[in-house]
């Protein structure tokens, strides 16, 4: 059975411009795998009464197995690294996390997220170069032979918001009376660095057949998304053509210099 394997650092990370592509490796007979860094602990409560600053880590756990079981992906797995944390973990202690993943499950395809965490936040860079340093120590046989065998991962690559998006986004927020989006205090880029220049994105997948279901998967984040949060509350008309096409971007293998981009619109293509 074919594999593929997504690292990212909080519950929820599997769903924005990614989990319409996930939906399609299933849909292919995929077995899909999220491992995911921290339990979000450090997140928002929408409700009081789903959780506690305290209980908050175990319920978003519960939450994230809710969203994958919709997504029909494998059961995820978490590292216990503190959410907001990342970067005063020891980088080797994460790609060692990362590597031991790869040779146990190992996948064809890999997904993570791009060099500036999407709207710079400190884990998801923190993510993002623990897992392009996976992959190449995984299949590496003089690292870390405790690990597991060694594996080369054939396609790594960063989801990729297009830059183009977020006015679009801002656009349909403000004009349903909600503030433009923002990041709050993990966005650490400017406004216009956000997200993944349009002109390399390499991969533009449809996903608008998965609407229904991605949008349930999004919501059963219950205490981030409730009930008066813009994505339950947005019409469908307005929201709908956001979640068209899910994006990335290859970082390996890199796209022949020259080429159109997006080149593939399957993260599956030119395997066999
Ligand atoms: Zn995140």
């Amino acid at each position: 059975m074919e594999t593929l394997l997504a690292v990212f650092a909080h519950p929820d990370d599997e769903q924005f411009g990614t989990s319409g592509a996930l939906l399609a490796c299933v849909e292919r007979g995929v077995a899909v795998h999220v491992l995911c860094a921290t339990r979000g602990d450090a997140g928002e409560i929408s409700d009081p009464a789903l959780a506690t600053p305290e209980s908050l880590g175990a319920v978003r756990e519960e939450e994230m197995r809710a969203a994958c079981r919709i997504l029909g992906l494998t059961e995820p797995e978490f590292l216990d690294y503190p959410d907001g944390g990342l970067t005063l973990v020891e980088p080797d202690a994460l790609t060692r996390a990362v590597v031991e993943a790869i040779r146990r499950l190992r996948p064809r395809v890999v997904i993570t997220f791009d060099a500036n965490g999407g709207y710079g936040h400190p884990d998801h860079i923190a993510i993002h170069r623990a897992t392009v340093a996976a992959f190449d120590r995984a299949a590496d046989p003089a690292f870390a032979p405790d690990l597991g065998a060694p594996h080369r991962v054939a396609k790594l690559y960063a989801t990729a918001y297009p830059r183009s998006i977020f006015p679009a986004m801002d656009a349909a927020f403000v004009a349903h009376g909600f503030p433009a989006l923002g990041f709050g205090d993990v966005q650490t880029i400017a406004d216009a660095e956000i997200g993944t220049p349009d002109e390399v994105i390499t991969t533009a997948v449809p996903a608008d057949r998965f609407w229904d279901t991605r949008r349930a998967s999004l919501l059963a984040h219950r205490t981030q998304y409730g009930a008066a949060h813009p994505f339950a509350v947005l019409p469908e008309a307005a929201m709908r053509p956001l979640f068209a096409t899910d994006h990335f971007r290859r970082i390996h293998p890199p796209p022949m210099p020259g080429t159109a981009l997006p080149d593939e619109s399957d993260l599956w293509a030119g395997l066999t």
